[in-house]
């Protein structure tokens, strides 16, 4: 079988990296990648051919390949120049009726998202999501701290002794634990909230403090994901969240419901409220935001609060983001593979979530 790798424009990724490379070759495939895939990740054509990869212009990709590996990167008019029988891996839920994902659904070929994959035990190694939200925690954390004028650690000099920064953290789901581990291990003293109670325990074992707000709708069925709360809860947050924001030097908000447009955390009298030279990352500003004011992809400064806006910080680090990629998709098509190509589980939890399908539709409007 031949594992075709396309060239992104959109984002960072790249479905392959040279790493990665020989874990398919020992097996039964042969790798052909579009010249200039790993570019924008600093993985040069060179680099693939040396572990063994064949480098080839995009058309010839797409025709030869069996099984087409990329993060966003096809076209619609595309999806016809492959092979009928091809397999699509990508992750393209993101782009929320747009006539890709359609096209998509409708195609000859069997198109994976891995963005749709349950949050289970057992998807855990194929879980991008999570790989590219940690990777987008940390960065978050490291690029306020750049962007804010101080120091995040408690420093003792021989003129006194500077107290360390306070980082808030809305939103304790894997981007927010990221960047609440990143910002205590830069010194500065961190509050993370967040609606599922389940998370107070992780929060404080990373040695932040909980900022409790009782009355939290919780729900068994939402598999662990948030759920929409209360008029009365929300008021009640936002002026916990106003008054802890007051005293903050960093905010990281990462709140998201999936589906949904993402719950407003952050008022725009709160971020006024705030001090002078502090720093807001809004990680939701795809979904809307959690920060009034907040746009995506854009940094905007509001009396002297820079408030930065970007659901995709992975893009920061394209040769890690590259490579946890590769390996979440290489241990998807393990576990598609499990029972040989012919034999792909459609009734498994895992492939079912993934494959996109007309039906998803159908089921939705029902
Ligand atoms: P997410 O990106 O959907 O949301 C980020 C966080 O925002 C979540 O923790 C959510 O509870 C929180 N949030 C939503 N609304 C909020 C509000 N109004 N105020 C404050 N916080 C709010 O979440 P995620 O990081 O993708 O993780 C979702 C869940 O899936 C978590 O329970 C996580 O532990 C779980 N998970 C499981 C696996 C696995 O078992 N394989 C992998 C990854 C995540």
């Amino acid at each position: 079988m031949i594992i075709g790798v396309l060239k992104c424009t959109e984002e960072n990724l790249v479905g392959l990296v040279p790493k990665v490379v020989s874990k398919y070759t020992k097996g039964d495939y042969e790798v052909l990648v579009e010249s200039g895939a790993g570019a924008a990740s600093n993985y040069s054509d060179d680099m693939y051919e040396e572990v063994g990869a064949k480098i080839a212009p995009r058309a010839e990709v797409l025709a030869q390949a069996d099984i087409l590996l990329t993060s966003t990167g096809i076209e619609v008019d595309e999806l016809s120049k492959t092979k009928q029988s091809a397999i699509i891996v990508g992750k393209f839920n993101g782009r929320v009726e747009s006539e890709l994902l359609t096209a998509l659904k409708q195609a000859e070929a069997k198109a994976f998202s891995l963005d749709l994959l349950p949050r289970s035990s057992i998807a855990q190694s194929m879980d991008v999501l999570s790989s590219l939200a940690s990777l987008s925690g940390y960065k978050a954390v490291v690029l306020a701290a750049d962007h804010f004028g101080g120091y995040l650690p408690m420093m003792t000099t021989s003129a006194g002794t500077i107290p360390p920064a306070k980082v808030m953290v809305l939103g304790a789901g894997v981007a927010g634990l990221q960047a609440i581990a990143t910002a205590k291990r830069l010194g500065a003293m961190v509050e993370a909230f967040d609606v599922r109670s389940a998370v107070k325990e992780e929060v404080e074992s990373l040695g932040a403090k909980f900022i409790e707000v009782e009355g939290a709708a919780e729900s068994a069925s939402a598999g662990g994901y948030a759920i929409e709360q209360s008029e009365e809860y929300i008021a009640k947050q936002k002026e916990l969240i106003h008054q802890t924001a007051m005293k903050a030097d960093i905010v990281i908000t990462t709140a998201n419901i999936p589906g949904r447009k993402a719950p407003l955390l952050i008022e725009e009298k709160t971020v006024r409220a705030m001090k002078a030279g502090s720093v807001i990352v809004d990680m939701a500003t795809a979904s809307g935001g959690n920060v009034a004011l907040a746009q995506d992809n854009q940094t905007v400064e509001v009396e002297g609060v820079k408030i930065i806006g970007d659901t995709k910080l992975y893009n920061q680090m394209g040769p890690q983001s590259s490579l946890v990629y590769s390996n979440n998709i290489f241990n998807f098509l393990t576990f598609m593979f499990k029972e040989g190509a012919e034999n792909i589980p459609f009734e498994n939890e895992i492939i079912a979530n993934t494959l996109l399908k007309v039906e998803q539709d159908e089921a939705v409007s029902a």
